[in-house]
């Protein structure tokens, strides 16, 4: 293989042309933003102003890829972790985690620009920017793309290749394009969730001297604000959000922002506020819908052709999961070139089938964690097995950690949450006679009356059979984390 073309160069990008590159003698980078010479925020990927966490998994992933990355971005200027811990506040209680290590943290944009130099570095890789790609080049006798048709200024050019992945993001026009070369593009699955967010950053006088990384509110007294999220990014920059689900949309304006800071009584939200600035008035983001697209199902998929990232699927943003599907999904393209380097015709199905599979469980576990809210809608066309049980399941667990003071059990829920570990090693017989023995069964056992759940007399295994058996490899496992 020769050439390949990535359209997009965000996150998904990036990572699939760093792993490329040890198999290609040229890649092409095509972006429709002039790229800022800096980290700062762009046109073409305007959530990055708002929070941008990494996952452990997440994290996990971009460091095996790019070594060194997370003290490269300590040291120009991340937020450290060393030392510190993150406070949870829930109305039924508090609990203080400690960080398991120094992790940095940043903007989305400090952690792209910081990929990108390094990306950039590699004599294989080059970017063409202000160009925006409108169709495929598809060969129909041979069921293949070409190359791509895209627009630079006034001109429209034709640029071939033997491989184009298409990263184009949340917005991504891959169906449209399949669609116009006459290839039927199966139904999706969305999920409504019209979230909204309200994010404003602060200037913070010196280097923190907080003890808490991060402060995750959840606030039932203003229901229409009930998440407010606040961590340090890169040169002492504070940054808030609030946000919801359910179509209540957070105040965006400074005044309105303000005053629900000010109803939130948690002191060491009010401490950290009364030493910051405000740089900026706050920005509102507003989704109506997430999809997962199934191009894996497609009868006919062209050979040359890849979707990576929010191309393919998108993700609630509060659950902070789009960059590390798109990081495992580089690390899968990575040992799929590993064992085809030769890139044969199915080289492009065989990646998506098992991209598919990577994104499956996080899709599911974003339906778990949105289930329940009264406006929030599914148009499933695969089923979507035990959502409501998983869901009341980890909120117990979440409040048994919490009232019991257990950081070890609500590690254990957050790594289920972020797609580190299997839905098992969570939601199983020992769990939940744990659950039991606090008393905090009761709505799981009405589920169970209901038979909208199998009785624990008839799990196999120890296993809830209502929910799903994703391939284990799929997971880290559980031991790993024991050593
Ligand atoms: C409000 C919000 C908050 C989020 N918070 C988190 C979080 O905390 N943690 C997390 O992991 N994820 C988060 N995400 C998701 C995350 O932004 C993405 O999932 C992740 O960055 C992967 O993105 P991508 O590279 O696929 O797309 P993007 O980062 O959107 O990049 C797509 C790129 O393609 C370019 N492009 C698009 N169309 C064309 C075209 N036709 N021609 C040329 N170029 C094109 C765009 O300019 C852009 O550079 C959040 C998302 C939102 C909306």
């Amino acid at each position: 293989m020769q050439k390949v073309i990535i359209i997009g160069g965000g996150i998904a990008g990036l990572t699939a042309a760093h792993v490329l590159a040890d198999y290609c003698p040229e890649i092409l980078i095509i972006e429709r933003d002039v790229l800022p010479a800096g980290p700062v925020t762009r046109s073409g990927t305007p959530q990055a102003y708002h929070p941008h966490h990494l996952t452990p998994r997440g994290r996990m992933i971009l460091e095996q890829l790019f070594p060194g990355l997370n003290d490269e971005l300590l040291q120009n200027g991340a937020a450290s972790s060393l030392g510190k811990e993150i406070w949870f506040s829930y109305p039924f209680g508090d609990l203080h985690i400690p960080e398991p290590s120094n992790e940095a943290a940043c903007s989305r944009a400090f952690l792209e620009w910081h990929i990108r130099s390094r990306v950039l570095k590699k004599e294989t890789i080059q970017l063409l920017p202000a160009t925006t790609v409108n169709d495929l080049l598809t060969d129909k006798v041979h069921n293949k793309v070409y190359g791509v048709t895209a627009t630079r200024g006034n001109e429209t050019i034709q640029l071939h290749a033997d491989m184009v992945v298409v990263a184009t993001g949340f917005h991504s026009h891959l169906g449209e394009w399949l669609n116009r070369q006459g290839y039927t593009i199966p139904e999706p699955e969305i999920l409504t969730t019209l979230l909204g967010y309200s994010t404003r950053h602060y200037a913070f006088p010196a280097s923190p001297t907080v003890p808490w990384s991060l402060l995750h509110i959840e606030n039932p007294e203003q229901p229409e604000v009930p998440t407010c999220v606040v961590s340090f990014m890169e040169n002492n920059v504070l940054e808030v959000i609030l946000g919801n689900i359910g179509g209540q949309y957070p105040p965006t304006d400074s005044d309105g922002f303000e005053t629900v800071l000010q109803l939130l009584n948690i002191p060491p939200l009010q401490e950290v506020l009364q030493q910051v600035t405000p740089l900026e008035a706050p920005r509102g983001y507003r989704i109506k819908d997430v999809t997962l697209r199934h191009y894996e199902k497609m009868e006919s998929w062209p050979g040359g052709l890849l979707a990576i990232g929010d191309a393919f699927c998108t993700f609630d943003p509060i659950h902070g999961t789009g960059m590390t599907i798109a990081a495992m999904q580089a690390a899968l393209l990575q040992t799929m070139l590993q064992q085809r380097p030769a890139l044969d015709v199915s080289f492009g199905r065989d990646f998506l089938k098992a991209a598919a599979r990577i994104v499956e469980p996080a899709w599911w576990m974003n339906a778990v964690a949105d289930h329940g809210h009264p406006e929030v809608q599914h148009k499933y066309i695969t089923p979507q097995k035990g959502l409501e049980f998983a869901h009341v399941f980890m909120e117990q667990a979440m409040q048994f950690a919490v009232n019991l003071h257990q950081p070890a059990l609500f590690g254990l829920v957050w790594l289920v949450k972020t797609s580190f570990l299997s839905p098992h090693e969570l939601i199983n017989r020992p769990m939940f006679e744990m659950l039991q023995e606090a008393g905090l069964t009761g709505p799981l056992e009405a589920l169970i009356r209901a038979g909208t759940a199998t009785d624990v007399a008839h799990w196999q295994d120890d296993r809830c059979p209502d929910i799903p058996d994703y391939e284990d490899e799929l997971f880290i496992p559980l031991q790993v984390l024991q050593k």
